[in-house]
């Protein structure tokens, strides 16, 4: 049916890749485009022969526009499906202005030297991308990705308005290394460290770092403990859910990645500001992601299972109601499935989804739009059919 140019070749996109494989009725053919080629290739070696998806591969660095549109122009794909890091989203979306392709993402625009996390800079792309008649689709992972497209499900069919959700995020995963992340190690722990925040009655709440801890107990996983992040999913969802009190946004941690993040905070590995070593500058973050296990290689060590879904509260018929959709995924399975852990399978999978959404024409709605300003329902069903089919209760326990 289409083509899809795939950037970035790392943890998620593996997975992603490993999905418009198994999905060559609407993936005919795939270009796989990254900074380092060989990877690509070694991907498309291990691809090929186990699919009717045609496959290619190209270098490009995506900081750079005019290569990027160079490589559009001559893939000539119906989309393009940025799985790079966030600090290349604006380069990624400006080519695809330029060429007027589809664009498809699973994280919001960061610059490389803030840790500023909000939508502003792609949301002043909606006009541009309206006029050019083309679709941005933005955070089409899991978080944010599938927790959006559970809000609007849950607006759609369950409720007449919602007032409160929790979105909870539980790795129960275990890789056996005393700290490692499990998606890039640079833009995990500039999520984990910033402060925390939540949005309450038309406004952000801000808090310190880890400082509000819940307990849940998590189908599948068990009892964890779990603190309040800021996430971005929180910024569109608080525009696009009308009626909403708050939202807040959880994530489980084992005390020895939090024992070991602080022992790293504390030393300044952590910090973003460049310091000057040997006589170079280098960013001690970028240098602490070079020593810690590629989350990529924890697939094969990792064991257990993850549980995120949303928690929501709201009104049905005038009536109080209370309602959880959620996915237990298992890392060995994923392994086994495509050689990576859950973490980037909950993630690759949904972005996989998206791009088909938008090639298949499901979706299609000229401008940048947020995933859960979408129809749900097409995207559900595909849940269920690629990996990640969820489940549901009207008796949650709640958060509080
Ligand atoms: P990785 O670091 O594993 O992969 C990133 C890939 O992008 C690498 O192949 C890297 O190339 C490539 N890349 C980086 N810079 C450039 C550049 N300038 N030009 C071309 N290619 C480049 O990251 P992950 O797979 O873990 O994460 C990918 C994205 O998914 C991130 O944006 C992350 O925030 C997002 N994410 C979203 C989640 C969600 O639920 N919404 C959850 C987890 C992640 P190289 O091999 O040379 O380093």
């Amino acid at each position: 049916m289409g083509k899809a140019l795939i950037i970035g070749c790392g943890g998620v996109a593996s997975v992603a890749i490993h999905k418009c494989c198994q999905n060559s009725e609407v993936f005919e053919e795939i270009c796989i485009a990254s900074r380092t080629v060989s990877k690509c290739d070694a991907l498309k070696e291990k691809l090929q022969g186990t699919t009717k998806t045609k496959i290619t591969t190209a270098q490009v660095n995506a900081d750079n526009v005019d290569e990027l549109i160079a490589l559009i122009n001559e893939v000539k794909p119906d989309v393009v499906l940025n799985l790079a890091l966030p600090y290349q989203d604006l380069t990624i979306m400006d080519a695809c202005l330029a060429t007027k392709t589809h664009y498809i993402d699973t994280a919001n625009y960061e610059p490389e030297d803030t840790a500023k996390f909000e939508y502003s800079w792609q949301w002043a792309y909606r006009e541009k991308f309206e006029e050019a008649g083309i679709t941005a689709l933005l955070g089409s992972g899991f978080d944010p990705g599938v927790t959006g497209v559970f809000s609007a499900y849950a607006l759609k069919h369950e409720f007449d308005e919602i007032n409160y959700i929790d979105i909870l995020d539980c790795n129960g995963g275990d890789h056996g290394y005393p700290f490692a992340t499990n998606f890039n190690p640079e833009i995990n722990i500039r999520e984990v460290s910033a402060k925390g925040s939540y949005w309450e009655d038309g406004h952000w709440v801000e808090t310190e770092p880890m400082e509000i801890k819940r307990e849940y107990n998590f189908e599948g996983v068990g009892e964890k403990d779990m603190y309040l992040l800021h996430h971005e999913e929180i910024e569109s969802l608080a525009l696009n859910i009308p009626g909403i009190k708050r939202i807040r946004f959880f994530m489980t941690f084992g005390q020895s990645y939090l024992t070991h993040l602080k022992c790293l905070e504390n030393v300044g590995m952590t910090s973003i500001e460049p310091i000057m070593y040997e006589g170079k500058e280098i960013i001690p973050l970028q240098f602490l992601k070079a020593v810690l296990p590629d989350p990529a290689s924890l697939g094969p060590r990792t064991k257990g299972k993850t549980n995120i879904g949303c928690i929501f509260q709201g009104k049905k018929d005038g009536k109080e109601k209370t309602y959880y959709l959620y996915n237990i995924c298992d890392h060995e399975e994923c392994y086994k499935e495509v050689g990576s852990q859950a973490v980037a399978y909950t993630t690759g999978v949904p972005a996989m989804i998206g791009a088909m959404m938008v090639m298949t024409g499901k979706w299609n709605k000229p401008g940048v739009h947020n995933i859960e300003e979408f129809d749900p329902d097409p995207f559900m069903d595909a849940l269920n059919k690629w990996g990640l089919p969820w489940k549901e209760t009207h008796t949650p326990v709640l958060v509080d």
